[in-house]
């Protein structure tokens, strides 16, 4: 059986959904594709982290990369849009404990974000934080938005229109296409777009999940994170590069839950059930965010880390490309065509 839509959006995640929403919003008619597998934005924390996460970049490249101006971009996007897809927001802000707070504090500062020292932390109202599971069943379920299940194998254009086939043998027509496959996708591509996927990286994640209340809002430090999360908190999260598998690493796991409880004081380990996702990655860290080369073909990959905290300005920036308006100062940097 073969359908037809305007636009196709192939891949669930938080960067397929959060571009379905901004298409919808302006008026397209949209497919989103996806096999309704547990996805790396599923098992995500949901920190909306300009703040903490430009430090740990600016930190991790001995202050040669500041991605603080496109982080705030990204997060001054999420008020309209959490509003208007009634997506949960929480801005409690967040905190970091460590050894080094009044480095942590003035770094913070130099980077553009507000930062109080506060007791044995520095607290910050910069970052704010979503709901994964909920906010993707919103995205899911927005009125006029058709969700499909099913893997796509492959991806052809005849120059005007672009053929999506199904591994069950079903085709799909669409006059564009979204790429928001996350970090593995197997979907046989037309170049140059084959050969800009093949250079992403998986990074895989492990996250621990715990009933227990731990804190108020989310506290970071040297080993990892602890943020609420529903009916609990979550604990995390490991950065594994060039692993894809999603078995949880039970060892190396409740290591880095003893190391996070420490930083808060807590001294025995709640019971966890563990979670596991894989991030994709491009060699600057960026995602590749825009068209891709041939005609009506758009890319939204490779967030990082950050797929939350970026996801409504990638879905912006994406459907800006898509109707042919000028790009964004920020879009330049997240442009597909830097890495080919
Ligand atoms: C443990 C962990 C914690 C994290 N915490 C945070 C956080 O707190 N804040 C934050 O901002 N980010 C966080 N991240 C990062 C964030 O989760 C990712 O950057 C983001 O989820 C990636 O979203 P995506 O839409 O690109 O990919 P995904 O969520 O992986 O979605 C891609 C979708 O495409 C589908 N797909 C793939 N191939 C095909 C195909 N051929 N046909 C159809 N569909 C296909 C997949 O099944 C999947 O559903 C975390 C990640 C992990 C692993």
């Amino acid at each position: 059986m073969s359908s037809s839509t305007e636009v196709l959006v192939i891949g669930a995640g938080v960067l397929g959904l959060s571009t379905a929403a901004e298409l919808l919003r302006r008026g397209h008619e949209v497919t989103v594709v996806d096999p309704g597998t547990v996805n790396a934005s599923a098992v995500a924390a949901g920190m909306i982290a300009p703040a903490f996460e430009a430090l740990a970049d600016w930190r991790g490249s001995d202050g040669q990369l500041d991605r603080s101006d496109l982080f705030r971009a990204a997060r001054a996007q999420w008020s309209d849009f959490a509003t208007a897809f009634d997506l949960p927001l929480h801005r409690e802000g967040a905190e970091w404990r460590g050894p080094d707070l009044e480095v942590v504090a003035s770094q913070l500062r130099w980077l553009g974000f507000p930062a109080e020292r506060t007791g044995d932390a520095v607290v910050t109202p910069a970052d704010w934080r979503t709901e994964p599971a909920a906010a993707l069943t919103r995205l899911r379920s927005l009125p006029g938005l058709t969700v499909m299940p099913g893997r796509v194998s492959s991806l052809t254009t005849d120059g005007t229109r672009w053929t999506a086939r199904l591994e069950d043998g079903s085709g799909l027509a669409a006059r564009s296409v979204v790429l928001a496959t996350g970090a593995v996708n197997g979907l046989d591509l037309p170049e140059p777009v084959a050969r800009l996927v093949a250079q992403l990286q998986p990074i895989r994640g492990q996250i621990a999940v715990t009933a227990r209340h731990l804190v108020e809002r989310t506290v970071r430090g040297p080993a990892g994170y602890i943020a609420p999360g529903p009916g609990g908190s979550v604990i995390g999260a490991s950065m594994e590069p060039d692993r894809t598998d999603l078995q949880p690493d039970l060892e190396r796991g409740s290591a880095m839950v003893r190391a996070c409880l420490a930083q808060i004081g807590v001294k025995e380990s709640p019971a966890v059930t563990w979670r596991v996702g894989v991030r994709g990655a491009t060699r600057d860290g960026l995602p590749m965010v825009g068209a891709a080369g041939p005609v009506g073909l758009h890319l939204a990959l490779a967030p990082r880390r950050n797929g939350w905290l970026l996801g409504p300005l990638v879905a912006r920036t994406v459907v800006d490309g898509l109707e042919g308006r000028a790009a964004e100062p920020f879009a330049l940097a997240l442009d597909p065509r830097r890495l080919a």
